[in-house]
């Protein structure tokens, strides 16, 4: 977005004199503020430029000075959108795209040297109405592999780098000294039934230390909880310093479901949103917070709700409940396209997780979390309180 502008009194002042001082120097004049016209659209934008050449060209003479203000704004259009479009989501597109083509240009490097997009920008929701249903279940953002087993094996390839990162996390919490911290992170997962979100507790949060790891799963509030704010039950779960809190289900229920089924009046729910926001943006001052649609079709739960009935070792885990609920598809895909729309902040950002292949989901989530775990630009703790020569020493004197 263009910065204001606002001209000085001296500038305006200067100008609009020598603008009436002689019709010569009238002309010359023209050609000067033509010349700032031309900055002042390429520093300020289209506002900044109309606005000095009225001032300097006063308000009859500044038509040409216009002329040459709108030119610019369509080329400054033409070249820099005000929201850049979401990054094309393979390598081919991407390697393709003018974005990665001017990044090649200007460092003059072959293609394979390119880094790749992180996973978190790729899905991340942009700005501005979430359309699900625009959306893709089924693809693989930025995997660059063949498929399930190539997955797999990048997960692998991932997992000691995750490891180390949440082990530097929860060090951080646990230590004395100058470089003991009170950071945690946050990981919000969402999504219809059988979308994924015990599957992405076992194979993500499973590469990590469980010492580190602290899990809640949010079920229909009891009685408790409904005597209390709906975000009371969330608050008494967040994550310690040094911890990775997982939700699976949360405070978004009081937005979903509950909108769906209209639990509570709409004058209730609807004011929800901004006070979700709030209290976001103050848990991110200490806490980093991903949150992850996990988003599939309904076809594939369908199949995947057969295969719980097929399997007896997955009984456990159906309910007819979820069939009474799958009716209310469209109402569910409307309700979450809100909040992620209304509750999408740099505070707190969401991503929309392709989920119909489970691996994908896996590799994207352990890309996600080894990725903002990175932004956190955690590092081992120094020793706080003693000295590592002296530990040395005594330990080579005890022999
Ligand atoms: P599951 O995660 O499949 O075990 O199911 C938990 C159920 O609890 C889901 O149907 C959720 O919609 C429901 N639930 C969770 N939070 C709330 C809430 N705040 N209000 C109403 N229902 C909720
Ligand atoms: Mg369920």
């Amino acid at each position: 977005m263009a910065p204001s502008f606002e001209p000085t009194t001296a500038v305006v002042t200067a100008a609009r004199a020598a603008a009436t001082t002689r019709a010569g120097l009238r002309s010359a004049l023209g050609l000067v503020s033509a010349g700032l016209v031309l900055v002042s659209a390429g520093l300020v934008g289209e506002c900044g430029a109309v606005m000095i050449s009225r001032y300097v060209g006063g308000p009859d003479a500044s038509y040409v000075n216009h002329w040459w203000a709108i030119a610019l704004i369509g080329v400054r259009k033409r070249r820099a959108p005000c929201h850049a479009p979401p990054l094309p989501v393979t390598r081919e597109a991407w390697e393709s795209s003018p974005v990665a083509k001017s990044t090649m240009t200007r460092t003059a490097k072959p293609s394979s040297a390119q880094i790749p997009p992180r996973v978190s920008d790729l899905l991340r929701v942009p700005p501005g109405p979430v359309d699900l249903a625009a959306i893709a279940t089924g693809d693989t953002p930025g995997f660059t592999g063949s498929g399930k087993a190539d997955g797999k094996a990048a997960i692998r390839r991932l997992a000691p780098r995750l490891a180390d990162l949440q082990e530097q996390l929860y060090a951080e919490g646990h230590t004395e000294g100058p470089t003991a911290g009170r950071r945690s992170l946050l990981l919000v997962l969402q999504g219809m039934d059988t979308a994924g979100k015990g599957g992405t507790v076992e194979h993500v949060l499973g590469l990590m230390n469980p010492m580190g790891v602290q899990y809640h799963a949010f079920k229909k509030p009891t009685v408790e909880e409904r005597e209390h704010h709906f975000l009371w039950r969330v608050k008494r779960r967040l994550p310690p310093p040094g911890i990775v809190g997982v939700f699976d289900r949360s405070h978004y229920e009081d937005v979903v479901v509950v909108r769906v089924h209209e639990l509570v009046p709409a004058d209730q729910w609807s004011c929800r949103y901004d006070v979700i926001n709030s209290f976001e943006e103050k848990l991110a001052s200490s806490s980093t917070i991903v949150k992850c649609f996990l988003h599939i079709s309904k076809e594939q739960q369908r199949k995947r709700l057969l295969a719980r009935l097929d399997d007896p070792a997955k009984h456990w885990k159906y309910d007819p409940a979820d069939l009474t609920e799958r009716a209310y598809w469209d109402d569910y895909q409307q309700a979450y396209s809100v909040a992620l729309r209304e509750c999408n902040t740099e505070a707190a950002p969401w991503y929309v997780v392709p989920a119909d292949h489970k691996w994908y989901r896996n590799w994207a989530i352990t890309n996600i979390l080894a990725e903002r775990l990175a932004e956190m630009a955690l590092a081992w703790p120094t020793p706080g309180g003693w000295s590592l020569e002296e530990q040395r020493a005594q330990l080579a004197a005890d022999q």
